[in-house]
């Protein structure tokens, strides 16, 4: 284990899965960490999370990709229906095809079981401290040490600092102090079981209905016990960043007219809760001195391209070969180490932060642009629609560092 430093750990602000993920890949590098979550409990909210090939190779580098295959649902396929006519706009098909082509698969899980194969992970090292009702509030550097204040005032001192702190990071807020862009988009999410899901859409794919400023997403989860059901509008209200509980009455008003095999998502559910979303503008620095910010407290993203929760794993995975790229050399450089990160993780997760926002405005299209969005997918191959979406999934860790 290495011992620099006074047998300091490296702090993590932020228990979900981008700490958790970054807390293994740090132990799996042979340092201490120390894990500072606001929330009395570690864990995940109950929804689902779509995972693609990138993610499994990036839980696959950090050792626990069986775990995470393990509590996966492997669909057949994504399929985007017309919400309006119920007509079919695109299939792509996830089976062993795509699992040859991306040598890795695409699958749907419950958040608290991707939470739980990273805290199972970090804790089979035996090198991570987790700290709860512990919240970040202030963070001092010098040129050995960074020191975290939090909300008792007490000090906590490690080599570096990663900030995985969340869509409302104060660590970013203390060094960038950008505002979120409110987009004012509200997502509903809830989990049902299989036995009151309707059976003709209880479908082994991951499916979204797509209509005018709105869209509907179902996957089954745990084996296909429940179903994760997802659903989002633009919303009437000025809307600020907020997780609530949700309005049945709300939801509903938002989705009448569309055909009734969808609408049946929409009234499913005993209860709701509600996301009014937020991304940022990307920007060019995330390193400040041995302080790093990663996961969405580095680039907070729109969900249309499901990739949020897989971008902080893959950068958890980058930060850890950065710093065993630079340890190699003599002592550990964080600034170095923590420059070459973020060199290898700005673009992509800028691209995808930009092509999300494009995302949802093909679903949410409406009038003659729905009938374009419609038929731009009409007689692609799968092969097509694998090639389009290689940038996205093709991730490896092998190449995850900038020359
Ligand atoms: C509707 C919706 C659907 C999504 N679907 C997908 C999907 O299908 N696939 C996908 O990959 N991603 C998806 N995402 C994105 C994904 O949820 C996030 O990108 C991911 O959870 C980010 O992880 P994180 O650890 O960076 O942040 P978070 O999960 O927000 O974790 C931050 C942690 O830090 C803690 N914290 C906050 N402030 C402090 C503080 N000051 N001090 C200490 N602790 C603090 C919080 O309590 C929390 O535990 C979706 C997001 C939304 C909103």
């Amino acid at each position: 284990m290495k011992q620099t430093a006074e047998s300091l750990p490296i702090l993590v602000a932020g228990g979900g899965i981008g700490g958790l993920a970054a807390a293994l890949a740090l132990t799996r590098q042979g340092f201490k960490v120390k894990v500072l979550e606001k929330s009395p409990e570690l864990g995940e909210i109950g929804a689902g999370v779509q995972f693609g090939p990138n993610a499994f190779a990036a839980l696959d580098a950090l050792g626990v990709g069986e775990k995470g295959r393990a509590r996966a649902v492997y669909t057949d396929d994504m399929v985007m229906h017309d919400c309006i006519d119920e007509s079919v706009v695109g299939v792509i098909e996830t089976g062993q095809a795509f699992l040859e082509y991306f040598g890795n698969p695409y699958a749907v899980c419950h958040r608290a079981d991707v939470h739980m194969s990273l805290l199972e992970g970090a804790r089979e090292t035996d090198r991570i401290e987790v700290h709860t009702s512990t919240e970040v509030v202030r963070v001092e550097q010098d040129d050995r040490t960074v020191t975290v204040f939090d909300q008792h005032g007490n000090a906590h001192h490690g080599l570096a600092l990663i900030a995985a702190d969340g869509v409302k990071s104060a660590v970013r807020e203390q060094y960038v102090g950008d505002d979120a862009r409110i987009s004012g988009h509200v997502v509903y999410r809830a989990v049902v079981d299989k036995k009151d899901f309707p059976k003709d859409l209880s479908w082994n794919s991951a499916s979204i209905w797509v209509g005018p400023n709105h869209h509907l997403v179902h996957y089954p989860l745990r084996g296909g016990e429940q179903f994760n059901v997802v659903v989002t509008f633009h919303s009437r209200e000025k809307e600020e960043w907020s997780v609530t509980q949700g309005s049945k009455v709300e939801v509903e008003s938002y989705f009448q007219g569309i055909s009734p095999k969808a609408r049946q998502l929409v009234d499913l559910p005993k209860s709701w809760k509600r996301w009014a979303t937020v991304d940022r503008e990307p920007i060019g620095q995330w390193t400040f001195g041995k302080v790093t910010l990663l996961g969405d407290a580095a680039h907070v993203t729109l969900q249309y391209l499901a990739q949020g929760a897989c971008m902080a794993i893959e950068d958890a995975v980058t930060l850890g070969e950065a710093i065993k790229q630079c340890d190699t050399i003599s002592n550990l450089d964080f600034e170095k180490a923590f420059d070459l990160y973020q060199r290898s993780r700005i673009t992509r997760t800028a691209r995808i932060v930009l092509s999300s926002r494009e995302m949802g405005k093909l679903y949410h299209a409406q009038g003659v642009e729905r009938l374009v969005r419609n038929d731009l997918w009409k007689n692609k191959t799968q092969a097509d629609f694998y090639r389009s979406i290689e940038w996205l999934y093709g991730w490896k860790v092998e190449n995850c560092l900038a020359k």
